[in-house]
């Protein structure tokens, strides 16, 4: 007899997230996770996915979100600044003036645009997506909806959204604004976390998923104030869960789980929330998979790219070109042209990391800064990350440097983290930030694989939960929340 209904095999949100609705529900609930600290990656998130506030409501979680007045900031090489506000679209304007009249009349209609497509993909983001063999009617009736939203949208967005999944958002971005500064910030959504430039083709898929999340094609720049990872243990424990930290699994045998310590755990179902590779080649004993599945496995995209530098000041840095220290509430921006994106991503390409890179940075006090760097690659061609971290930062800070002169002298302490950091550490695979791409080869019914988009797995008793399944990364709980509902289900139904 098994002791447990579910055992969730790490506690990062999304696991977290999981184990509260499924104990909620009444199942006998364990989490393992190998670190000491439960959250996973969310402890090094800047800015929230953001996150659903339909899962706050339903866990009665905690904790605020916060949307600062300013959404990004961009800093131009000649000493310029750029405000972009959230949902102050005249204020927006009246910055984007100061650079293209053409730009500041264009502005409104690219925002309501994405506004409206966005609330047409939103009901995409928190379904299952639908089962390309055999879609339940149930299924059908929702993607019903959702068609009947999109003929709503009118012939132009409707061709917009047609049009843009596809593109490469340097091409998007080019179609509305003629300022590169302006360009360069929308069209960073796109490439966030990506091994992608802005002339990749796909790349336009990212200001459309954002305006499904919260109805901007621009970064978010919400915060959450009050610990999300606490607050969501909190739920956890207080609905029945139990939590367990330093408690690694080294391999998932069915509904049988073995501990690193030797223990063996048993429960009716398995959830996953480490990221697909780790769980289906590490995890897992490759004799149990079809090799047809190992196989895409393997092939499943996750080279990660981004690193971070958060760094400790004794006093409020000085921005060219920023007189308001408003201005600095939500992210700033570095990376002034698509062309010095592109050119950032080209050194990543060659194993390099780039010496000009793309920095997106937050300020959670005036003494503190969590950097954003972009392009870092997992595996460099000269050295390794253990020998270049340091040379790493000194680039970083230069570059920064650029933009805010007098940092160097303001900072008291550094704190390096490679791709490398995030596998060993964080346990991702590869070190990629989102647990795999989110290209359209890897996105909705195709995520992680097509065929195993529902959260279920070849494994019969085994579950994902985590960033590698729909609706992919960011700080947003619903891959937990979805997770949990399908889960929940098939308790129901008895099939497991
Ligand atoms: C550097 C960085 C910056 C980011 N910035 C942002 C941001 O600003 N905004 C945003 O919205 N998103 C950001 N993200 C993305 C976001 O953090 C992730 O999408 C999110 O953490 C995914 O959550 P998850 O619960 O699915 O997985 P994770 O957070 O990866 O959690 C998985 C958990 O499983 C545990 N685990 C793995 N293997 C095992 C095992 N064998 N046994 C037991 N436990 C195991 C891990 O230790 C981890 O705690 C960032 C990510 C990183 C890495």
């Amino acid at each position: 007899m098994a002791k447990y209904d579910v055992i969730i095999v790490g506690g990062g949100h999304n696991g977290l997230v999981t184990a509260c609705y499924l104990a909620k529900g009444g199942l006998k609930t364990l989490v393992l996770e190998r670190r000491e600290v439960v959250g996973g990656g969310a402890e090094l998130d800047h800015a929230t996915g953001p996150f659903s506030t339909q899962i706050i409501a339903d866990l009665n979680l905690r904790f605020e979100l916060i949307t600062p007045k300013v959404r990004v900031l961009a800093l131009s090489d000649d000493g310029r600044s750029l405000c972009i506000y959230n949902n102050d679209t005249a204020a927006t304007v009246k910055e984007i003036e100061k650079f293209s009249a053409n730009d500041a009349k264009s502005y409104p209609e690219f925002v309501e645009s994405f506004s409206r497509i966005g609330r047409v993909l939103a009901p995409l983001v928190s379904m299952t997506p639908p089962s390309i063999d055999e879609p339940a009617a149930a299924d059908l009736w929702q993607l019903g909806k959702i068609g009947l939203a999109f003929r709503g949208l009118g012939k132009k967005d409707e061709y917009r959204l047609l049009r843009w999944g596809p593109m490469a958002v340097a091409d998007l971005v080019a179609e509305w604004f003629e300022t590169e500064l302006l360009r360069a910030t929308v069209a960073a959504r796109g490439i966030s976390g990506a091994f992608a430039g802005p002339w990749s083709a796909g790349t336009s898929l990212g200001l459309l998923w954002q305006a499904a999340m919260d109805g901007s094609a621009i970064g978010s720049s919400i915060y959450i104030k009050g610990g999300l990872a606490q607050a969501l243990a909190d739920a956890a424990k207080s609905a029945g869960a139990e939590i367990r930290t330093s408690a690694e699994v080294i391999r998932i045998e069915g509904s049988k789980v073995i501990l690193r310590n030797g223990e063996e755990l048993e429960a009716r179902a398995v959830v996953s929330n480490a990221d697909p590779r780790t769980t289906f080649l590490k995890l897992v004993d490759p004799i149990d998979l079809d090799p047809n599945f190992l196989l895409k496995m393997r092939n499943y995209r996750a080279p990660g790219i981004v690193a971070k530098v958060n760094l400790t000041l004794s006093g409020a840095p000085r921005f060219r070109g920023v007189d308001d220290p408003t201005k600095l509430t939500g992210r700033i921006h570095i990376g002034p042209e698509i062309d010095y994106l592109e050119r950032a991503f080209d050194a990543s390409k060659y194993g390099e990391f780039s010496r000009e890179p793309y920095l997106d940075i937050v300020m959670p006090s005036p003494d503190a800064m969590s950097i954003q760097v972009q392009f870092a690659p997992y595996k460099l061609k000269e050295g390794d990350w253990n020998t270049r971290r340091e040379e790493f930062a000194d680039v970083v800070i230069d570059r920064l440097s650029a933009y805010a002169p007098n940092i160097k002298e303001l900072i008291t302490g550094r704190q390096i983290i490679t791709p490398l950091d995030l596998e060993n550490t964080y346990g991702l695979s590869g070190g990629h930030i989102h647990h795999g791409e989110q290209t359209l080869d890897q996105f909705f019914t195709f995520r992680p694989l097509i065929g195993w988009a529902q959260y279920r797995t070849p494994l019969n008793r085994l579950y994902l939960c985590g960033a590698g399944a729909h609706p992919g990364g960011g700080l947003t709980g619903i891959p937990g929340a979805n997770a949990a509902r399908e889960i929940a289900r098939d308790f129901k139904a008895r099939r497991i």
